[in-house]
């Protein structure tokens, strides 16, 4: 081997080491990835361990964060929406009784509360002011 050739294989060995770290960064950055799919899938979520197909990973965990979002027994944002869909509807369907002053009479059904008639309310045909 001539000299020429021990310099060109070390200037090939440097790239080569150069290359192998380069590897072993992506490699561990991608473990990482990996690890945090993995934890959030099987340790959070609860899923089984023999995962073959990362999508199918990654759209478990979606599924399973989004059925956990929408569940007013575990979420205090989904409770507070359908408290807030109730609230509405009760304001919009329920008028305030003259007889016991509860926003609790139903337009064409009476009150719920003291069981005044819906006529009572509201006479059947409306006299001119
Ligand atoms: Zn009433």
């Amino acid at each position: 081997m001539t000299a020429y050739e021990i310099a060109e294989m070390r200037v090939m060995n440097k790239q080569l080491i150069a290359e192998r770290n380069d590897l072993l960064v992506k490699l561990t950055k991608l473990e990482q990835w990996k690890y945090a799919v993995e934890h959030e899938v099987i340790v959070t979520c609860g899923g089984p361990h023999d995962w073959t197909d990362p999508r199918e990973m990654v759209k478990y965990a979606i599924n399973w964060n989004v059925m956990v979002a929408l569940d007013p027994a575990v979420s205090e944002a989904a409770q507070a929406l359908i408290n807030k869909g109730k609230a509405e509807i009760e304001q919009e369907t329920f008028e305030l009784c003259e007889d016991c002053g509860w926003r609790a009479f139903l337009p064409g059904e009476g009150c719920l509360f003291c069981n005044r008639d819906w006529d009572a309310n509201y006479p059947t045909e409306k006299e001119p002011v």
